[in-house]
C-alpha cells in the first residue's frame, strides 16, 4: 500500500510535531480530537479533522472503535499513535493493522515482548544489553529459593510487577524478614492493576542516573542507535528536564552500549523509533525497559544528531528501509529540553486556564515545540504539559547558558507554569556540574531550596 495519508491519534505538542513531520514527507494529514480539543493548533492546521468523543480520554483518545472508524471514514493509510495514550497498546496495533492500516510503530508482537518486562529482560540479555541483575524470570511460590536468590543478589532488592507501568507495582526489601511479605503484597497489587501477578526481583541500585539511548530500526535488518540521553532529573518518576548527550559518558560507552541497542532491535525486527532505558551507577549501564514509540524529549537528540527522528519513523514504517546508517552519525554539541508545564511552581498543583499573552524566545539554537497560541485555553481533561523549550549549543555550559536566555525570555500569562523551577536548576551548582541522580531533584524539593 502506498502511504498518502496519515491519521494522528494524538493531541498536544505532538501531534503537531507528527503534523509537520507528514508535510515533510508530503503525506496528507487527519486530526481526530476530543470535544474539549477542536481550538488544537493541529486540528486547525491538519488536511481533515474528525471529532471522536467527549473530552475524558476513554470516550475519545483512547476510543478503538471510534479511532479506526475515523481512518476508514477519511481513507487514511496509516495511524501514528504518538506517546501515552494508546501508543504502547499491543492490542491497538492488532487491530490497526488488521483493519487494513500501517501503525507507525513496531508490530503488536514487538510490543507485547517489551511491554512484559521479564520477556523484554530475557530477550535483551540475549542480545547482549546489559541488565540489572535479578531473578532469571518470574519468581516462584517457594520462599526459601526466593530468600536465597535475595541473598546471592545482596539486599537491597526490588520485587517488580512484570506487566507494571508508570512507576507502580515496586517494592524496596531490605531484609530477610521483609521478603515475604514484600513478594506476596506486590503480587496482589500486580494482579489487581496490571491482571498478572507475575513478579521478579533485581538489585535495588540505590542512587543511580537515567540514561537513555535512541533507537531507529526498520525491521529489515537494519538499526542505527543515535546517543544517549540523561533524564535523570524527575519528580514522582516523571520527567522535568532532559539533556544529550549525557554527562561524562564516554564515546567508547556510548559506542558499546548503543551498538548493543542496535543490535537487540536487528534481533526482535523491530521496527520504528525507540528507547532503550537504563540505570546508570558506578560506570555500568543497567537494561529497565524499552519504550517501543517516540518520546517526548526526542528533540534534544535530533538537535545533536541532526535527524528528523519522526521523519525517520514514517519512513521506516512505511516500509522503507532505514536513508541513514551509523556511519552518517555524528554527534555534535550539547542540548536541553524544559517541560513546560501549566502547574503552581511550589505545590505542582496543575494550573489550566486561558493563555492570555503569549512570547516565545527564538534565536539560533532555540526550539519551541509546543500546540499553544495566545488566546488558547489548556482544558483541565489532560497532560499538563504546554510546550518544550528546546536548546542547543556547541557545549553543555553555552547551552545551560541559553536556556537560561531563553527561560527568561518566554512569558506565558494567565496560567502559571515551571519556569522558575527550570530556571533554578539551571542555577544549581550540582545540575551545573552534572550527572546528579534519579533523587537529586526530590532532595532538592524536599529541602526546600527551590523557591
Ligand atoms: P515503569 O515501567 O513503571 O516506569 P521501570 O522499570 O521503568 O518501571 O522503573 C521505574 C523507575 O523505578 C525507574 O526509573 C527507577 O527510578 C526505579 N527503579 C526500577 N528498577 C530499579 C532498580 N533495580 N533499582 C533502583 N531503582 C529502580
Amino acid at each position: 500500500m502506498k502511504l498518502e495519508k496519515v491519521l494522528i491519534a494524538n493531541r498536544g505538542e505532538i501531534a503537531l510535531r507528527i503534523l509537520r513531520a507528514c508535510r515533510q514527507l508530503d503525506l496528507k494529514t487527519v486530526a481526530i480530537h476530543s470535544t474539549a480539543d477542536r481550538n488544537l493548533l493541529h486540528v486547525r492546521l491538519a488536511d481533515e479533522a474528525v471529532c471522536i468523543g467527549p473530552a475524558a480520554p476513554k470516550d475519545s483518545y483512547l476510543n478503538i472503535p471510534s479511532i479506526i472508524a475515523a481512518a476508514e471514514a477519511t481513507g487514511a493509510h496509516a495511524i501514528h499513535p504518538g506517546y501515552g495514550f494508546l501508543s504502547e497498546n499491543a492490542d491497538f496495533a492488532e487491530m490497526v493493522e488488521r483493519s487494513g492500516f500501517i501503525f507507525i510503530g513496531p508490530t503488536a508482537d514487538t510490543i507485547r515482548l517489551m511491554g512484559d518486562k521479564v520477556s523484554a529482560k530475557k530477550a535483551m540479555q540475549k542480545a547482549g544489553v546489559p541488565c540489572v541483575p535479578g531473578s532469571a524470570g518470574a519468581l516462584g511460590e517457594n520462599f526459601e529459593e526466593n530468600r536465597k536468590l535475595a541473598n546471592q543478589i545482596g539486599y537491597p532488592i526490588i520485587i517488580k510487577a512484570s506487566g507494571g507501568g508508570g512507576g507502580r507495582g515496586m517494592r524496596v526489601v531490605r531484609s530477610d524478614a521483609e521478603l515475604e511479605n514484600a513478594i506476596n503484597l506486590t503480587r496482589v497489587e500486580a494482579d489487581m492493576f496490571f491482571n498478572n501477578p507475575a513478579v521478579y526481583m533485581e538489585k535495588f541500585l540505590e542512587n543511580p542516573r537515567h540514561v537513555e539511548f535512541q533507537v531507529l530500526s526498520d525491521g529489515q535488518g537494519h538499526a542505527v542507535y543515535l546517543g544517549e540521553r540523561d533524564c535523570s532529573m524527575q519528580r514522582r518518576n516523571q520527567k522535568v528536564l532532559e539533556e544529550a548527550p549525557a554527562p561524562f559518558i564516554t564515546d567508547e560507552q556510548r559506542q558499546t552500549i548503543g551498538s548493543r541497542c542496535a543490535k537487540a532491535c536487528i534481533d526482535i525486527g523491530y521496527r520504528g523509533a525507540g528507547t532503550f532505558e537504563f540505570l546508570y551507577e558506578n560506570g555500568e549501564f543497567y537494561f529497565i525497559e524499552m519504550n517501543t514509540r517516540v518520546q517526548v524529549e526526542h528533540p534534544i537528540t535530533e538537535m545533536i544528531t541532526g535527524i528528523d527522528i519522526v521523519r525517520e519513523m514514517i519512513s521506516v514504517c512505511a516500509g522503507n528501509q532505514l536513508s541513514i546508517s551509523q556511519d552518517d552519525i555524528k554527534i555534535k554539541g550539547h542540548a536541553f529540553e524544559f517541560r513546560i508545564n501549566a502547574e503552581d511552581p511550589n505545590t505542582f498543583m496543575p494550573c489550566p486556564g486561558e493563555i492570555k499573552y503569549l512570547y516565545v524566545p527564538g534565536g539560533l539554537g532555540v526550539r519551541w515545540d509546543s500546540h499553544v497560541y495566545q488566546g488558547y485555553k489548556v482544558p483541565p481533561h489532560y497532560d499538563s504539559l504546554v510546550g518544550k523549550l528546546i536548546v542547543y549549543d556547541d557545549t553543555r555550559e553555552q547551552a545551560r547558558l541559553r536556556g537560561l536566555e531563553a527561560l527568561g525570555e518566554l512569558v506565558l500569562d494567565g496560567i502559571k507554569t515551571n519556569i522558575p523551577l527550570h530556571q533554578s536548576l539551571l542555577n544549581d551548582e550540582n545540575e551545573i556540574r552534572g550527572g546528579c541522580s534519579i533523587h537529586y531533584l526530590e532532595k532538592k524539593l524536599e529541602a526546600g531550596k527551590t523557591k
